[in-house]
């Protein structure tokens, strides 16, 4: 059976039982909720048997529902037919009533990135489009009169590692007879695999590239995100000006400095140089996120640095030549925060 949300309507109107109107007209009834197998849905009768024959709209099973009591992010933790347990933050913008979803791609990961929760379990599966898709519907749900207004892939998983159904959601997302989310709205978060970044450029040019840099030192950077042994700094940043230049959309760099590893003045230094240079090369100026470290546990190597060390490694970046956006990571108290998904249930499955 086919899921009918992880279908766009042009893959609908493709396998051939019905023409694109009403693949358009059942994609836009099942993400609005409001499909109705019975067939009430405005389509031929014969496509209606071919839809009761072979699709079926899945669910995923909410096995909880986190509030923090600092802030209003919530974090879901789903669980999917074959027990695979992942989850999902829905995050508020400062427009009352707005909201962005930040999702997962993989269950598990297997860059193993040392700050972050997800890469201590290793990678269990890839997700399906129709599991990337249902996480923002059951945000969605949740919301009442709010809405969801983009989606970051910041969840689990490194989305480039599932590139076709992570780019098959971005579709689903974006398409105006469904959920109707602008593609400017849409960032897919990376550790920097260089030839995903391309393809994202070229497939989905309306959606925006956030690298997570880790350090801007080659051997610091490896020490912390092994990826990095594979793909160096200089690569994935050759493939990021790449975007930058395809798109014309300025990427996010994302940074979280760590105490007594990555926060001192130099290590700023370091990165608003690196902005610099991007900026330079690609005609285009990216933000620079320092996101506060978050701690992943009794086990966890690191700690977040200091107010003062904080303000050193900012005031590095400054005088690199850039003016840093120190981001606020919610949700801390529930490990929703950046770097604390791991859903914990998900090693018993
Ligand atoms: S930071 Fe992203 S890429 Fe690295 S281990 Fe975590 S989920 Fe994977």
């Amino acid at each position: 059976m086919l899921p009918l949300q992880g279908l766009t309507p042009d893959a609908l109107a493709a396998l051939g039982a019905m023409d694109p109107a009403e693949a358009r007209r059942v994609h836009a009834c099942v993400q609005r909720d409001d499909f109705d197998f019975r067939g009430r849905t405005g389509v031929r009768r014969q496509s209606m048997e071919w839809l009761r024959r072979s699709c079926h709209v899945p669910s995923l099973e909410v096995v909880h529902e986190a509030r923090s009591q600092l802030d209003p992010f919530v974090k879901f933790g789903l669980r999917a037919a074959d027990g695979a347990i992942f989850e999902t933050v829905r995050i508020p913008l400062e427009r009352p009533g707005r909201y962005t979803v930040c999702v997962s791609s993989q269950v598990g990961c297997a860059l193993a990135c040392r700050f972050c929760a997800t890469g201590r379990l290793g990678l269990q599966r890839n997700l399906e489009t129709w599991e990337i898709v249902e996480q923002v519907r059951i945000v969605r749900r949740s919301l009442g009169e709010g809405r969801v207004h983009g989606v970051v892939f910041q969840g689990m998983g490194e989305p480039l590692s599932n590139l076709d159904r992570v780019l098959d959601a971005i579709r689903i997302f974006s398409e105006p007879s469904g959920l109707a989310i602008d593609g400017r709205n849409i960032t897919v978060c990376t550790a920097g695999l260089p030839a995903g970044i391309r393809r994202l450029a070229l497939e989905a040019p309306r959606v925006r590239l956030g690298l997570s840099l880790g350090s801007a030192q080659e051997d610091k950077r490896r020490s912390l995100m092994p990826i990095s042994g594979r793909h160096p700094l200089s690569s994935v940043l050759d493939a990021a000006v790449h975007h930058a230049q395809v798109t014309g959309l300025a990427p996010l760099f994302a940074v979280a400095p760590l105490k007594g590893v990555s926060d001192s003045f130099e290590d700023g230094l370091r990165i608003g140089q690196l902005a610099m240079d991007f900026w330079k090369r690609s005609g285009l100026r990216p933000r620079i996120s320092v996101i506060p470290y978050n701690s992943i546990g009794p086990e966890d190597p690191f700690e977040r640095p200091d107010t003062q060390a904080l303000e050193e490694f900012e005031r590095g970046v400054m005088v690199g030549g850039y003016p840093p956006h120190r981001r606020y990571s919610g949700g801390s108290d529930v490990s929703a925060a950046c770097g604390q998904l791991a859903a914990r249930e998900a090693r018993s499955c």
